[in-house]
């Protein structure tokens, strides 16, 4: 009998296994479906300045309208675009398209938007970034100081040289850098700054409860101190109320991002909330 139940285990292992395999193969198809025929969208959430409290650019987040799931948002099909690679194509159809709507999006005070745009450190290490980078740029015409290229402490942890080199030409053509999720990682600071990084984005865990955990006060208050002395704009992500905004006011934080301000938004959207921003006063 001990046989036949290996032999069960093994068929039952084959199953999941197959199960897997045809899993990933159509959830590829999807993907190349979606890309071809336009199901991935992207919204934008506005970043504020925290003293005038005007718009100073916007985070591009990716969603997919898949016609049989509905919107499926970025949680749910990232993870799976990194490991089947998809996260290239899509990554660089992000790109393109962010470039091109900002460089559409009207001055704010005299001052022109940045768009942030998330990037997979499986970009970097098989996806020619550098070209697909000035490709975006010089189709859209946007100005390179326009473009801000979100990372996480993690993609940086396992640089190799080629990627240190990569992040060292982007600047080279003026495109900003900046530091996904802050202080979830082991980022150096003294490491970030011979980058020539020029963000930090406090991750949202710190800042949802900054008013009651002192604990999450301290290390909030700490990254805008260290940012400030090394020349670093800090962003605070996940300001959900006023009283947040308050005590991130108080510790000197450069920006904010939040659904107190607002939500992520389609484009034609996000140029109406533009409309209305520019008419009020600081
Ligand atoms: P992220 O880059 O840290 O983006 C911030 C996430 O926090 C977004 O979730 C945003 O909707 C959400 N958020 C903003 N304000 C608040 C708030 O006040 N409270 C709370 N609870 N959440 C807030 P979203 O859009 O679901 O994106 C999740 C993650 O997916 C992103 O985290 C980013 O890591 C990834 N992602 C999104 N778009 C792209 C993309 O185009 N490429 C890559 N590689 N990753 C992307
Ligand atoms: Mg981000
Ligand atoms: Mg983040
Ligand atoms: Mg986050």
């Amino acid at each position: 009998h001990a046989k036949d139940a290996g032999r069960n285990t093994y068929r039952m292992f084959d199953e999941a296994m197959n199960h897997q395999v045809q899993e990933a193969l159509r959830l590829r198809s999807n993907f190349q479906r979606g890309l071809a025929g336009g199901e991935f969208v992207l919204h934008y959430q506005p970043l504020l300045d925290l003293q005038t409290r005007r718009v100073v650019g916007a985070e591009a987040l990716v969603r997919w309208h898949d016609p049989e799931r509905g919107m499926l948002s970025p949680g749910h099909f990232i993870p799976v675009a990194e490991s089947s690679g998809m996260i290239v194509p899509l990554g660089a159809w992000v790109l393109r398209e962010a470039c091109r709507q900002a460089a559409r999006w009207p001055v704010q005070g005299g001052q022109p938007l940045v768009v942030a745009v998330n990037i997979s450190a499986i970009q970097f290490k098989r996806g020619n970034l550098e070209q697909t980078v000035a490709d975006a740029l010089s189709e859209s015409g946007l100005a390179p100081d326009r473009l801000e290229i979100e990372l996480t402490e993690s993609t940086l942890l396992h640089q190799t040289d080629e990627v240190l080199a990569t992040l060292q030409r982007l600047r080279e053509f003026g495109v900003r850098l900046s530091i996904d999720d802050f202080g979830t990682g082991y980022s150096s600071l003294a490491y970030l700054k011979k980058l020539a990084v020029n963000k930090l984005k406090i991750d949202q865990s710190f800042v949802r409860d900054l008013t009651s955990d002192p604990e999450d006060s301290a290390i909030v208050r700490a990254i805008v101190d260290m940012a400030h002395s090394l020349n670093l704009v800090t962003i605070a992500e996940g300001v959900e109320n006023t009283e947040v905004l308050a005590v991130l006011r108080s510790f000197g934080c450069d920006e904010g991002q939040g659904y107190y301000f607002a939500r992520p938004m389609p484009e034609a959207e996000f140029r109406r909330y533009l409309e209305a921003a520019e008419g009020v006063p600081a």
